[in-house]
């Protein structure tokens, strides 16, 4: 992927500042423009707050054309970004009112999008394309003919070079976010992370939870509509209160409905020096009969080709949020040679088999080997042990329709809370030193 270059495609609008007298042409903002010269790319979410009402796509021989309904004008921001290819439309914090938004044909450039919170302030459109594209300067539109304001953005065929040569984060963002990566690595302020003081030995144990994917990245989608991201949230607050009645100190790298980039979830739980660090998610699957519960830990190539499909899968959070993983390094090998040093992989095996113990008494466990693994971004902390729960499939029927009861959630988060319970359970002394990687 090229880095840096940003060129023609970093765009700001603003009705305020384009001039209507030559129609209805946007203001473009070179690379470089002061900030106090462009408008303000964010405020924060007010009475005034923009609604987004509608999306459509036109698809014409020479472009695509992709045009958002707004109710108020507002500053926006395009960029493209490689590996995959994508457009992202960024803005203030909106409210999003779609009413059930287009889908493309797939013959156009625009394979899918999404949209949704990006971070606090800002909101965000990803689209995936078919084939690379110019996006042109965004116009925008006053309301007329039954429309609110229009936000028009044009897309044109071009080479996958030209493409790339566009691509990239623009500068400021990509400051921002290593701004913001420093600071996850320091714990931020939790309302969740009262310890309640108890004589258990549990009390000096911090849990990380981490209900996966949330903002513009929705996870999978159950056969009734429900989203992952809502489930594994509702969940991991469920787990939380449970943890922390039993005396654990326990931290969510979320506990709103907002996009965490991968590597900051990581970040959070190192931050935290956390003893365990349980990501919480549910899958879907072709084949609507599969169903069941399973756990992961990390590996470099996947206990088998389907846990390294889900890894992937799971992996593309910060694609599908329109993150540039320009010089991540994706690699787990090196990683793995630093767990074994630590005793973090017995660690997190120790834990996924009695979370496959307590989980089979409250749901459906995957009959294939429950406690599989591969290589998930979010389990990376070299010295926190670490597991990725999959609750069940949302693509079938029975899995979905028990995640959406309390019953099921509250006993889920029970059986989880028991493994835990069951994990830090003081050791038989015979135990204590007897494997092989067990020295630290
Ligand atoms: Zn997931």
């Amino acid at each position: 992927m090229r880095v840096g270059a940003i060129s023609g495609v970093l765009l700001a609008v603003s009705l305020a500042t384009a001039s209507f007298a030559q129609g209805p042409a946007a203001k473009w903002y070179p690379p470089g423009t002061p900030a106090a010269d462009q408008p303000s790319p964010s405020r924060p979410a007010a009475a005034s707050t923009p609604v987004v009402l509608n999306a459509r796509i036109g698809e014409h021989q020479d472009r695509t054309r992709f045009v958002v309904e707004i109710s108020d004008p507002l500053t926006m921001r395009v960029f493209t970004l490689t590996n995959p290819n994508r457009v992202v439309i960024d803005m203030p914090e909106v409210l999003w009112r779609l009413s059930g938004p287009q889908k493309p044909t797939g013959t156009g450039a625009v394979k899918s999008y999404r949209y949704g919170l990006f971070r606090p302030g800002d909101s965000r459109f990803v689209i995936d394309l078919n084939m690379p594209v110019t996006a042109a300067q965004p116009m925008l539109l006053p309301p007329d003919g039954g429309y609110g304001y229009r936000i028009v953005l044009d897309l044109f065929p071009t080479t996958q070079a030209k493409f790339d040569d566009a691509a990239g984060w623009p500068a400021d963002l990509r400051a921002r976010e290593a701004a913001a990566e420093t600071m996850a690595s320091l714990p931020p302020p939790n309302p969740a992370a009262t310890p309640i003081p108890s004589a258990t030995p549990s009390a000096r144990k911090i849990i990380v939870l981490d209900p996966g994917h949330g903002g513009i990245d929705s996870g999978t989608t159950g056969v009734d509509g429900s989203m992952e991201k809502d489930l594994v949230l509702d969940e991991g607050k469920r787990l939380a209160k449970l943890l922390q009645r039993r005396g654990y100190t326990v931290h969510m790298t979320r506990d709103t409905d907002i996009y965490i980039p991968l590597r900051e979830r990581v970040n959070i739980s190192r931050g935290y020096d956390a003893d365990l660090f349980i990501s919480l998610h549910a899958d879907s699957n072709p084949d609507p009969g599969v169903s069941g519960a399973s756990i992961y830990t990390l590996s470099e190539h996947g206990s088998d080709s389907e846990a390294a499909a889900l890894a992937k899968r799971e992996n593309q959070s910060d694609i599908i949020a329109g993150v540039d993983l320009t010089g991540q390094d994706d690699s787990v090998s090196h990683i793995l040679i630093d767990l074994a040093q630590r005793d973090t992989i017995n660690r997190s095996a120790r834990f996924a088999e009695a979370a496959v113990g307590t989980l089979s008494l409250a749901t459906d466990i995957l009959p294939r080997t429950p406690h599989r693994s591969a290589g998930f971004a979010v389990l990376k902390a070299p010295d926190v042990p670490a597991v990725l729960i999959e609750l069940g499939y949302l693509s079938n029927i029975r899995d979905c329709d028990q995640m959406g009861t309390d019953h099921w959630r509250d006993a889920v988060a029970s059986a989880i809370a028991s493994a835990v319970d069951r994990h830090f359970a003081p050791q038989p002394a015979r135990e204590i030193g007897a494997g092989p990687q067990a020295a630290e």
